[in-house]
This record gives structure tokens, sequence and C-alpha cells, in this order.
């Protein structure tokens, strides 16, 4: 019973159990690859006895730049198994913050995709303890960096052995680690160990939460760059799912094109990557021959989406939340019994809520005093986490992250009786007008719904006489649509009237971040003047 629950051993798993079970990944050059689970663990030792052989050891930190693809999957369990920390960079870093976060990890080997050798030009002078860096690739397509010795992935790990015993760790230790977006200040690491791994994947297969089995095809458009890809790298071994793996390429065009040939029946991401799934559908008038499940999260799903997926394309909608410090899904919506017999109007609704805590992790509000509100689904608070894979303190950091053994996540929220959770809004975009609180998530929502709207942001905009206002930010289906009128008559009917926006901006595309978020920050700095110019 005390047998310590480790990286390795899902690994081991998925290839003593569904050894014949496939892995197919979009590469950056060539033809899908395809290979199997047991393929999969041989190469992943091959990786651990070539970082053994450079002298790395239990603890080192290996960092990695890198799509969604079979070879960073290798060294998820190859870093990970023998002790060693994976650490995740985001590509879409500055170069700045990129150098901060490998420096402050202290990453002594780089892996990356060779679509990212200019930002690695970019760093390789900046990072003084990195030893060496690896491109994912073989020998024909690994560049030539000045200053540096690039090693070919390929030829690393060539003729190494497989043979290796992985090592018994203690669960507690780091396996892998991730760094905060980092909007304000310096990102934050957060180290995720062995035990929080393996207990977050093994949530994430059950049926209530993402409901993975080996009768599923699993597609994780979330990047494995990002909070673990929620853990579906993991879960898919487990469950012993076949695994798709997309590369570089997550436009609807071809994620369509993979989901279909590859027979994909669940996948996750977030909510601009379904957007842009939904237009070409809808463009090119298609639907889905077995996608039946999706996973949404990180930022707030419009109820629309989810009535056009669960409706138009009967795809069920699994809308959860999470953030990096809390390794994967901490909370989930989902379609119970009872619910099933609901109209699709209220079912809809209560997906767009990010749902229930999932055992092992437990949620609360809190008001500005730190007491705890009422779970009635009106009071609104600073949501609060904690639980068996919730961060407790920053890496490399002695403070505690935590505020009485609970994690203060930034985001308010509410809380129905029945444990329903629903994010109104991150602490920093919720707009104060006239002393009251208006949710930027309900008015996009909102403006979701209307059949002209691909996209929809709300901002608080500085104001002489509220305080702040809302401001509306419109990606338009099609130019020809131009009525500002019509969109703020549309609003008016479905929120109170002092929440309807003061203006609206059309724009030709909204500025998304490197997961996938709508940067608020940006459109800030842009519009923020707008009212009191
Ligand atoms: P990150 O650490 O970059 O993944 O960001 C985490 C933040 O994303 C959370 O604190 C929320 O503000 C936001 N977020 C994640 N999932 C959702 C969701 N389903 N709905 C609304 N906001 C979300």
């Amino acid at each position: 019973m005390a047998r310590p629950l480790l990286v390795s051993a899902i690994l081991e798993h998925g290839a003593l159990q569904f050894g014949s079970q496939q892995v197919i990944s979009r590469e950056t050059h060539g033809p899908l690859h395809s290979y199997t689970f047991k393929a999969l663990a041989h190469r992943s030792k091959q990786l651990a006895n070539a970082l053994l052989g450079l002298g790395l050891k239990p603890g080192s930190v290996v960092g990695s730049i890198a799509w969604n693809n079979y070879r960073h999957l290798e060294a998820y369990y190859g870093v990970s198994g023998t002790g060693m920390v994976m650490h995740t960079c985001n590509p879409r870093l500055h170069p700045d913050q990129l150098a901060y976060i490998i420096n402050h990890a202290e990453d002594e080997v780089i892996l990356f995709d060779s679509s990212f050798a200019p930002l690695v030009k970019a760093v390789v002078n900046h990072c003084p303890k990195v030893r060496h860096w690896i491109c994912l690739a073989d020998e024909s397509h690994t560049p030539s960096i000045e200053g540096v010795h690039v090693h070919s992935y390929e030829s690393f790990i060539r003729d190494q052995s497989a043979l290796l015993d992985w090592p018994d760790l203690d669960e507690n230790l780091g396996a892998a680690l991730c760094y905060t977006s980092g909007t304000t200040g310096n990102p934050k690491g957060v180290l995720y160990s062995h035990r929080a791994i393996v207990l977050s994947a093994l949530s994430a297969c059950l049926p209530n939460v993402l409901d993975i089995s080996s009768k599923e095809t699993v597609l994780p458009v979330v990047p494995m760059f990002h909070i673990n890809a929620w853990c579906l790298p993991y879960a898919s071994l487990m469950a012993g799912a076949k695994l798709v793996l997309p590369g570089p390429k997550l436009d609807g065009a071809s994620l369509y094109e993979l989901m279909e040939s590859e027979k994909v029946t669940l996948s996750a991401g977030v909510p601009t990557i379904w957007m842009g799934l939904v237009n070409h559908l809808e463009q090119h008038n298609l639907s889905f021959s077995t996608m039946r499940r999706t996973g949404v999260g990180g930022s707030a799903m419009p109820k629309a989406l989810i009535a056009k997926f669960n409706e138009v394309y009967k795809v069920d909608v699994r809308h959860g939340w999470g953030m990096t410090e809390t390794t994967a899904v901490a909370t989930i919506s989902n379609i119970g019994g009872e619910e099933a017999s609901w109209t699709d109007a209220l079912r809809h609704e209560l997906v767009a809520k990010q749902g229930k805590s999932v055992f092992g992790i437990e949620i609360k509000i809190v008001d500005e005093q730190g007491q705890t509100l009422p779970r009635d689904g009106q009071a609104q608070g600073e949501l609060m986490v904690r639980g068996q894979w919730i961060v407790e303190n920053y890496h490399n950091s002695e403070q505690t992250a935590l505020v009485d053994g609970w994690f203060p996540t930034g985001d308010i929220a509410t809380i129905d009786e029945d444990g329903v959770m629903q994010i109104r809004d991150r602490t920093k975009d919720v707009i104060k007008s006239g002393g009251e609180w208006i949710s930027s998530i309900e008015l996009e929502n909102a403006a979701a719904a209307h059949p002209h709207v691909a996209m929809a942001a709300v901002i608080g905009v500085k104001h002489p006489k509220w305080d702040e206002r809302p401001l509306l930010l419109i990606v338009r289906k099609s130019q020809d649509f131009a009525d500002k009128h019509a969109i703020l008559a549309f609003l008016s009917e479905r929120v109170a009237k002092w929440w309807v926006p003061d203006d609206v901006v059309f724009v030709d595309s909204l500025p998304v971040g490197g997961t996938g978020k709508v940067q608020k920050s940006e459109l800030r700095i842009q519009y923020g003047s707008i009212f009191s110019e």
C-alpha cells in the first residue's frame, strides 16, 4: 500500500498492458508519425540513459520548448522517470522571459523543436547554465546555431540502451515544472510532484471528469508546455487510450482533418481553438464522424458555443477550470442523471458554469476579510482552492503561496448549494462601475450568442463619472456587418441595463496570448482611455 505514485509507473503500465496501443504525432517536418506505447517506453528509456550519460542526476532540470509531439512525450517520461525534472517552457513567451525561466529553473539541457530555433538563438547567450541544446529532430532537420553545438535528438539517443530500471523515488519529489504566464511581474514556477501528477491523471480518467478509457482516441490540443496538457499525456497511458498529438498545426482545418483521419473521440483545449474549429465546420458544412466529447477550459466557454457543439455537432462539452497552480483540472461541469431530462437551454447554462470540484480538490469563496461566503449561487468572492495537486509554494521560494492552507486564485466566483462553481471574472478584469461589479465574462458570453459575432472581449475603461464602464470589442464573422446598435440592443435584452457596454469597437482580431487567452492587458493599453479622451 505504501508503494509510491510515480510517473515511470504510468509508462510501464501503458507499455505492459496496452503495448500495441498507438501514439500518432504530427511533426513539423514530414508525414504523420505513428508508433506504439511499447516503442514509446523503449525510446523514453534510451533518452533517460542518454541524459544520465551526460552526468545529469535525479533533481537535474531538463527544459523543453516544444509542440505536442512524440519526442516531447518521450521526454515527459524519460526525464521524470529518472527523477529529473521536466521543465516545459512556453515558446510564446518573450525571449527575455524565456531566458528568465530557464535560468530560474536552472535548466541544464534544453530540448527544442526546430521551428523554435530562432527563439533558441535569441536566448542561447543568456542561459549560462544550459550545457546542452538538443533539437527534437533527426540530423537532417537539426539547425546549426552560432556559438553552440546543437545535438540532434535522434543521434543523441540512437546508440543508447533501453535497459533501465526506473528508480524507486519519493513520490513527493518534483517530476515536472511549469511557470505561470506572468502577465504581471516575473513568471513563477510550479513544481509538480510525481504524486500530484499521478493523482490528477487518475482523476482525469473518471467518468464524471473526462471519462478516458481504452475505448477513446484522445487528442490533446491543450499544449504540453502549459499545465502538463491537463495531464492527458499521462491519463491516456494509464487508461490505454490511443493518443493523437497535433504538433504545430492548431488551426480549424488541420485539427478537423486529424480528428477525422485518426477517428478522434475526445479532445481538450481552450475556447479560442474550438471557435476556429467551429468556423471551419460552418464554412465547409462539415460534421464529425467520431468526435463525441471535448474538455474546454483556460477561459470561459460561451454558452452559445456549448449549444452549437452539443446540438449541431453532437459533441458533449465538459467545461473545466484550472490554473498553472492546480496541475490540471480542479473543477468540471458535467450533466448528471437528473440534469439529462432538463431543457437544452438549462443544460447549456449549467455547462457554461465551471462545475463541481473533482475528488481530491476542495473549493470555497471568501470576502475581502477572508470570511467564507455562503454556497447560495449569489454571493461572490475570491475562489480559494486546496487539495492533493495544488501548489503550496512557488519554485525556489521559501514563502508559502497559501492563506490558511488555501491557495487564493485571483478569480471571483460563486458556488451554489449543489457545489457548482461559476467564475464571474478575474479580480483584475472585473469592471467596477459606480461602486458595483460587472462581470466581463458574462457580457462576453451574451455577445458571443449574436449571430454576427465570431469573438468578443469586454474590458473596463476609465470613466469620468462611473469610475469604469464596459467597452465591447468584437471580431465579426463577416466584415459587412457594422451595426453597433443592433449588438447593444441584443445585449440589453440579456443583461441588466446598466451592464450594457458604453461602446462597441469592431476589430479584425483580438490579441491572444501564449496559452490561447485573450490578452486583456493589451486591450486596456490600447483602449483604456477611450471614454476620457
Ligand atoms: P493559467 O495559469 O495561465 O492556466 O491561467 C489560469 C486562469 O485561467 C484561472 O485563474 C482563470 O482566471 C482562467 N480560467 C481557467 N479556466 C477557466 C474557465 N473555464 N473559465 C473562466 N476562466 C478560466
